[in-house]
C-alpha cells in the first residue's frame, strides 16, 4: 500500500495490495484473509488481495444504501452527470496506469489494453452522462375513463442498490458497462471482480474519491463467488437488482438466488458463436476479420467465433488462409508491441482448454493447426500459452462444437446451400453473436434475420456502439443492456397520476 492507503504500484518484486474499497476507502478485510492473483504471461504474482468477509459485503451494502438516501439521491441530474463526465477525464489522464494493471492481470496486449478497452470504459462514463442529461423524459399520457379524466406521468427513478458481478475476460470494459449506466440512472452499487482480475475496478474508487463522488456510491468487495463475497451479494436483503456477466451455469446459481429475495437480474452469459461464410464474400477482408473474432484475446471473448461454417467451394482455401493467419501469431510478452498472441488467463483455465484439444482428438477432429502448447522464452515459460488452433471433420455434436472453449480455436464445416448454413448456426443452446459474410447484402441480411443470436454482424465482427442494445438469446442471457435498453433495468418506473377535475 503506498502511504495514503491507495493501491500501490505493481513491480515484479512488489505486487500490489488490494483491498476492498467501501463508503469512499480501501479497507482490510475483516477476516484476515488474502489470495493471489497471478499474471497468466509469465506466472508472476500481480497482486494480493483482501478477501471480502459476509460482515464486509454487508458494511458496503449498508454504506451504498446510506449514499442512495443521502448526498447523492438528492443530488441534481446535471450535477451527477457531471461528475461522470469527470471520472471518464481522470481515466483518461490515467490510461496508462490502468492499462499497465489490466496487463498485469490478465497478460492482455498493451495496443488494445492502452488505446482500446481502457478508453472505452471512459467513454461509458461519456455516453451515460449524455443520456442522463437528455434520455430520461418520458411522454406524458392522457386518459379519458368512466372514473375521471387524468393526466399519466410516467417517470424514471432509480432501482436502488445494485450489485455487479463481473468476468475476467475483459475486466474494465465490461464493469464499467454495469457501473456507468448504474450511476447514470441514480443508482449506488457494489462492485464484485473476477477473483481473477481485481485491479482495475478497485483503482476505480481512487478515481470516484479524486472526482467528488460521495463516498458510498461506488464501493468494490474482493473475493470469490460460492461461499464469498459473490455469493454474500446475491444474497443480501439490501441488494435491490443484480448485474451478471459470466458462465451460463453461474447465471443460473445467481438466478435462483436472485429470484428468492425477488430481485430484478440482467444475465450476459457465455456464447458458441457461428461465422456464415458465403463463397461471394470479399475472401481477404472476411479472412483477416474472422481471425481477429477466433484469435483475440486468445479467444477469450464472449462474442468470438468457435464455429465457422463455409460454402463448399470456398472451404478449403478458407481453412488454409486462416491457417496461415493462425501460424502467424507471436505469443510472447504483452507489453511489447509486436506480440500478437496473449495468454489464456490463468494456469486452470489452460487446463481446461487442452482437456478440449483432447476431446477433439478423441473424436477424430482433422488437427488443422496447433492443438498443443508453443515453446516459449524462459521468461514466459511458466503462463498460461496456447498454440491458435483449428479443427475440420466433427460432427455437430462432438462436444467441441457444442460447448464453450473461450480459447483461441475454431471448427470449420463446409456447406451447400443457405438452409443448411442457418440450421447449422441455429444448433446450439447458445445465441449471443454471430457473422455473416456475403457480398449480397439481401442474402446477408435476410441470413442475419433468421439467425437466433442477440447480435448478428454483417461483413465485420465487433463493430459495437455503445448505445445499441446487447445480450443473448437462448442460454446466453436474460435482458438487454447498452445506451437506452440499460434504463428499462436500472430504473423503475413509476406512474404519477394526475386527475384533470
Ligand atoms: P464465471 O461465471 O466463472 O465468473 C463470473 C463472476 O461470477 C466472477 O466474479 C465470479 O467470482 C462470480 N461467481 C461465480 N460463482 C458465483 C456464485 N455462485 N455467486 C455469485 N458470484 C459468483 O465467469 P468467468 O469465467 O469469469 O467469465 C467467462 C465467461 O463469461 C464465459 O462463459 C463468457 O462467455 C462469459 N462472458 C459473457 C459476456 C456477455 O456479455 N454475454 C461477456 C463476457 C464474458
Amino acid at each position: 500500500m503506498s502511504p495514503d492507503g491507495n493501491i500501490t504500484a505493481r513491480t515484479k518484486s512488489s505486487p500490489r495490495e488490494i483491498r476492498s474499497f467501501i463508503n469512499g476507502d480501501y479497507v482490510k478485510s475483516s477476516g484476515g484473509k488474502t489470495f493471489e492473483s497471478r499474471c497468466p504471461a509469465d506466472d508472476s504474482l500481480a497482486a494480493v488481495v483482501d478477501e471480502a468477509t459476509r460482515e464486509d459485503v454487508d458494511r458496503a451494502v449498508k454504506a451504498a444504501h446510506a449514499a442512495l438516501h443521502g448526498p447523492w439521491g438528492r443530488m441534481d441530474v446535471a450535477e451527477r452527470a457531471a461528475l461522470l463526465d469527470r471520472v471518464a477525464d481522470i481515466i483518461t489522464e490515467r490510461v496508462d496506469e490502468f492499462a499497465d494493471a489490466e496487463i498485469s492481470d490478465t497478460g492482455k496486449l498493451i495496443g488494445p489494453t492502452l488505446k482500446g478497452e481502457i478508453p472505452r470504459g471512459a467513454t461509458q462514463f461519456r455516453v451515460f452522462a449524455e443520456m442522463a442529461r437528455t434520455g430520461f423524459q418520458m411522454a406524458p399520457i392522457a386518459s379519458e375513463t368512466p372514473m375521471g379524466n387524468a393526466t399519466n406521468y410516467p417517470e424514471r427513478a432509480p432501482k436502488g442498490v445494485i450489485a455487479a458481478i463481473c468476468p475476467w475476460n475483459l475486466p474494465f470494459v465490461l464493469s464499467t458497462w454495469k457501473i456507468a449506466p448504474a450511476l447514470a440512472c441514480g443508482n449506488t452499487i457494489v462492485v464484485k471482480p473476477s477473483e481473477e482480475t481485481p485491479v482495475t475496478a478497485t483503482l476505480l474508487g481512487d478515481v470516484m474519491n479524486a472526482a467528488g463522488v460521495p463516498a458510498g456510491v461506488y464501493n468494490v468487495v474482493n473475493g470469490y463467488g460460492p461461499d464469498s463475497a459473490g455469493a454474500f451479494l446475491v444474497a443480501h436483503p439490501g441488494v435491490n437488482a443484480i448485474t451478471f456477466t459470466g458462465e451460463t451455469r453461474t447465471g443460473a446459481a445467481i438466478a435462483a438466488g436472485a429470484a428468492s429475495g425477488i430481485k430484478d437480474v440482467s444475465l450476459e452469459l457465455g456464447g458458441k458463436n457461428p461465422g456464415v461464410i458465403f463463397a461471394d464474400c470479399d475472401f481477404d477482408k472476411a479472412v483477416a476479420s474472422v481471425a481477429a473474432a477466433v484469435f483475440h484475446n486468445c479467444g477469450q471473448v464472449c462474442l468470438c467465433t468457435e464455429r465457422l461454417y463455409v460454402e463448399r467451394p470456398i472451404f478449403n482455401k478458407f481453412v488454409e488462409a486462416l491457417k496461415a493467419k493462425a501460424e502467424a501469431m507471436t505469443p510472447g510478452d504483452p507489453r511489447n508491441p509486436a506480440t500478437t498472441l496473449s495468454p489464456l488467463i490463468s494456469l486452470g483455465h489452460r487446463e481446461k482448454v487442452l482437456s478440449y484439444f483432447e476431446a477433439a482428438r478423441k473424436d477424430g477432429a482433422t488437427i488443422v493447426t496447433g492443438g498443443g502448447v508453443p515453446e516459449m522464452d524462459e521468461a514466459f515459460a511458466g503462463g498460461a500459452w496456447v498454440k491458435p488452433t483449428i479443427w475440420t471433420g466433427l460432427s455437430e455434436d462432438s462436444r467441441v462444437v457444442k460447448e464453450e472453449v473461450f480459447g483461441p480455436v475454431c471448427h470449420i464445416q463446409p456447406f451447400d446451400n443457405e438452409e443448411e448454413a442457418i440450421a447449422c448456426a441455429n444448433n446450439s443452446d447458445y445465441g449471443l453473436a454471430a457473422t455473416v459474410w456475403s457480398a449480397d447484402q439481401n442474402r446477408a441480411r435476410r441470413v442475419a434475420s433468421q439467425i437466433e443470436a442477440g447480435v448478428v454482424w454483417v461483413n465485420g465482427w465487433m463493430i459495437r456502439e455503445l448505445r445499441s442494445p446487447f445480450g443473448g438469446f437462448k442460454k446466453s442471457g436474460i435482458g438487454r443492456e447498452g445506451g437506452e435498453f440499460s434504463l428499462d433495468f436500472y430504473t423503475e418506473i413509476r406512474n404519477v397520476c394526475v386527475s384533470d377535475s
